[in-house]
């Protein structure tokens, strides 16, 4: 039985227009994103297989596979729900998030400087990344992270929130070389009600890391 399956998407695939086109949600998804959770699942089962027969020649790879895969599959996870046809604008308290909203005040300076910051680190990756908002347990504040691939460039317990995917299989069929404009793009549908919920779980969870016993 496998360890990771592929989630359905919370919407059909032409939800985000005209945004994100139908043809990328499905080949991104049901391609994409399945291909991560099947390199995750293959990667575990050769993991188990170099355990049975003490056979380590290729542990460099398979650990690096493991991060790759099973980082991409939580990533996407959380991009699905990240978005939304009723979404954009940005979270205000009149909408029942006024917690994130006054988060990202208290962590950017204003709502302006971390859309500035995001938008900046998600369209200017060098090859393949993702532009990310998450929570850092230790200061107890939000950060920007860009990350390489799906694992690199990340603060170790950082849990993300909002993420955008500057991957160019997530733009390129409708924005070709176009990546700035795909990102500007993604602020029209953000789902602030999934990222405040995502917020307010991770803050609960602030002291998984026990830093400070
Ligand atoms: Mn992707």
């Amino acid at each position: 039985m496998a360890t990771y399956t592929l989630p359905e998407l919370p919407y059909d695939y032409a939800a985000l227009e005209p945004v994100i086109n139908p043809q990328i949600i499905e080949l991104h998804h049901d391609k994409h994103h399945a291909a991560y959770v099947k390199g995750a699942n293959d990667t575990l089962e050769q993991l188990a297989e170099a355990r049975d027969k003490e056979a380590w020649g290729a542990i460099n790879g398979l650990q690096k596979s493991l991060a790759f895969h099973l980082s991409g599959h939580i990533l996407h996870s959380i991009y699905w729900h990240n978005m939304t046809g009723d979404g954009g604008g940005e979270p205000l308290a009149a909408d029942g998030v006024g917690d994130l909203a006054d988060a990202i005040t208290e962590s950017f300076g204003s709502f302006a400087g971390f859309k500035a910051q995001l938008t900046k680190a998600a369209a200017t990756t060098q090859g393949s990344g993702w532009g990310v908002l998450a929570y850092e347990p230790v200061s107890g504040k939000l950060i920007v992270e860009q990350v390489y691939d799906h694992q690199g460039n990340v603060g170790q317990g950082s849990v993300p929130v909002l993420v955008f995917d500057a991957w160019e299989h997530a733009f390129y069929l409708q924005y070709k070389n176009q990546k700035v404009d795909f990102i500007e793009a993604m602020w029209a549908v953000v789902n602030w009600q999934d990222v405040a919920k995502r917020y307010a779980a991770a803050k609960e969870r602030a002291d998984v890391l026990l830093l400070a016993p």
